[in-house]
């Protein structure tokens, strides 16, 4: 018997996987990044050294804008920001599910724990969950097995249920008890895995989809600077630091409007459709984090053009800064 664990690297997948793995049974972990996982939790190397460090086997998947139907079209909703959390639960046990039929896997192990988190982890989600994956009755979440329905893994003898646990809630005693039962040192804090679950990530976002500009670059532009909205077809990324501006020039696109200080200072990108007026006020918010007393040479022009047009131009007025800030 093989089972497959929906790893995030956090300690609840971890003694999820550890509960089953000391059943004699062999798991592998799968961890799914989506366009809205964090930088570090979307790291394969950070995954895959958590995984090792646990002895958990894991496959790491990339998921693309296949992911983009349930943030513009959620069939249950969003959670306080944009996180469409049940809908991301289907979608993730129903890509599980073509990874267990791949690999021979006769059940999904979760690391969720009943009432821990108020839109997915109550019964009645978790049920509606597993009914609308496909996987109704094939999820075994080993933290909380004693409280829920018995699956079918533990009706046909597979797990033992009485080894398994009834933790609920959001305490993490039991499972720290766990962690040192099992020697588990190394994971990943409880929160901040998923973007979708920032205000400040998401307000950005919400002005994307308002523009309907949603697709994978865009997305990891999301990810970096201080954004403007100059007009409904433009706006206006600013890098904070020097590792943002490489980051941020690792994703211009041909017809993108490239913005600089001649002096030290910030990198800018904008995307969309830029006019006159719209150049000149990303030169003016450049200039803004360059120096806000005297005027300083900004350069503009279009990417991948190499010479770029120089002015000298004053910092735009801290309130109307503002008024553009995302
Ligand atoms: S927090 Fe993010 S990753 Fe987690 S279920 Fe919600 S949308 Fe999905």
């Amino acid at each position: 018997m093989k089972a497959l664990v929906l790893f995030s690297g956090g300690l609840d997948s971890i003694l999820a996987a550890k509960l089953i793995q000391r059943q004699g049974i062999e798991v592998e972990g799968v961890h799914y990044v989506t366009p809205f996982t964090s930088k570090q939790r979307g790291h394969p190397e950070e995954v895959g050294r958590i995984a090792e460090r646990n002895g958990i086997p894991c496959h790491i998947q990339q998921i693309g804008e296949e992911y983009f139907s349930i943030i513009t079209h959620p069939a249950y909703g969003v959670g306080k920001h944009a996180n469409p959390c049940i809908d991301c639960r289907i979608f993730m046990l129903r890509k599980a599910q073509e990874r267990m039929r791949a690999q021979g896997a006769g059940f999904l192990v979760t690391g969720e724990v009943v009432g821990q988190r108020p839109m997915t982890q109550q019964k009645h989600c978790l049920n509606r969950i597993d009914k609308h994956s496909g996987l109704k009755g094939l999820v075994l979440r080993p933290l909380s097995a004693e409280l829920l329905k018995e699956t079918l893994p533990e009706i046909r003898g597979w797990v033992r249920r009485e080894e398994l646990c009834a933790v609920s809630g959001r305490g993490r005693k039991r499972q720290f008890a766990l962690a040192e039962e099992f020697g588990v040192t190394e994971y990943f804090p409880p929160a901040g895995g998923c973007l979708l679950t920032s205000a400040g990530f998401c307000s950005r976002l919400k002005d994307l989809l308002a523009h309907g500009n949603l697709n994978l670059r865009n997305v990891e532009v999301l990810k970096t600077g201080r954004h403007f909205r100059l007009t409904p077809q433009y706006k206006l990324v600013v890098a904070r630091d020097e590792r943002e501006n490489r980051y941020l020039a690792g994703y211009a696109r041909y017809g993108d409007t490239v913005v600089t200080a001649r002096e030290a200072g910030p990198y800018a990108l904008g995307i969309g459709e830029a006019n006159r007026d719209a150049v000149r006020l990303s030169r003016r918010i450049v200039a803004r984090y360059v120096s806000r007393q005297r005027t300083v040479p900004v350069a503009a022009g279009i990417y991948p053009q190499k010479d770029l047009q120089v002015c000298r131009v004053s910092a735009l007025e801290e309130d109307r800064l503002k008024k553009y800030l995302i």
